[in-house]
């Protein structure tokens, strides 16, 4: 069989391993080279050109609910954590009987052993399910959902994982504890979920002063929103703003740099775009934050202020 292989970034330094794992079964056998963000990204390109048989795409679960041109395969990469390692959690939860409980795809396997460790220590944990998530009590850097759906029945939320990129996508009024479970460390995410809805909500105010706009449509399989692009373009356009529609694979802010005469984005592609403000140099807003945008714009102009 044709096998093309497909890595995330961290997982790319063990690829030629698992390329020869394959061989060794009598598999002829291809490294996908492209960048990959998550389980929304498939190389379905570079299969279709190679005749590959099957994608085995590591590091994430199932995604895209829809059928695929081409079998994939998906290999969760599991890393087991010290779970008692969580009790370095109770000082700071003390005041909070009942948790949210959240972590990734590498630990969700052990999400009931934590779960239980915290109702042996007095808590009652609650494990909610995401939309775009796989598994419950998993969650996506798009899909905090495993917390939303509980958000109203708990106190405080607990994520177990590293990096910020994952619990910034729980934008909860609930106290958030991260536990980084490499260095056990327990952080309150406060300040930083303040900073990511202060700067979205910037974002938004520097897009009304804008007139043409570039919606950013990406062909990654999980990411493309046709639908979503052109509802844009044509909300825009009734108001009387200029809009394009930009599509590409990979939406990459150097290659967007040259389409100068656009002073705003609208991302129909990952939400966690909307965050890069810094490397795309003007405001990019999803299309969430567009609908609040065109609220103030309607809301001006039938005020007479536009
Ligand atoms: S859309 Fe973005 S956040 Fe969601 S899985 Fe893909 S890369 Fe991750």
């Amino acid at each position: 069989m044709r096998i093309l292989l497909q890595f995330p970034e961290g997982l790319k330094q063990k690829a030629l391993g698992f390329a020869k794992a394959y061989e060794a079964e009598g598999h002829e056998v291809f490294l996908s080279a492209s960048a990959c963000y998550g389980a929304c990204d498939l190389a379905l390109d570079e299969a279709r050109w190679l005749k590959a048989d099957k994608i085995v795409h590591f590091g994430h679960n199932r995604f895209i609910k829809g059928d695929l041109p081409i079998p994939v395969e998906y290999m969760e990469y599991r890393l087991d954590i010290d779970v008692e390692g969580l009790l370095a959690l109770l000082s700071h939860i003390e005041a909070h009987k009942t948790i949210a409980l959240a972590t990734t795809v590498q630990h969700v396997h052990q999400i009931g052993r934590m779960k239980e460790l915290l109702e042996k220590n007095g808590k009652i944990v609650l494990i909610g399910k995401g939309e775009r998530a796989q598994l419950p009590g998993q969650i996506l850097g798009c899909d905090g959902g495993a917390v939303k759906s509980v958000e109203k029945d708990v106190d405080a939320v607990v994520f177990v994982g590293d990096g910020m990129f994952h619990p910034l996508a729980l934008i909860t009024e609930k106290p958030i504890f991260a536990y980084n479970p490499t260095t056990r460390a327990v952080k309150r995410l406060d300040e930083e979920i303040m900073a990511l809805r202060k700067k979205r909500k910037g974002s938004i105010t520097r897009a009304y002063l804008c007139r043409k706009f570039g919606i950013l449509l990406s062909t990654k399989p999980g990411q493309f929103n046709m639908a979503g692009a052109q509802w844009a373009k044509g909300e825009l356009t009734k108001r009387g703003f200029e809009a394009a529609i930009v599509a590409a694979n990979e939406l990459e802010p150097m290659a967007l740099k040259n389409f100068m005469a656009f002073e705003c984005f609208i991302n129909t592609a990952c939400p966690r775009m909307a965050d890069d403000t810094e490397e795309f140099g003007k405001p990019v807003l999803n299309l969430d934050m567009l609908i609040d945008l065109l609220k103030i714009i309607d809301g001006a102009a039938e005020g007479g202020k536009r």
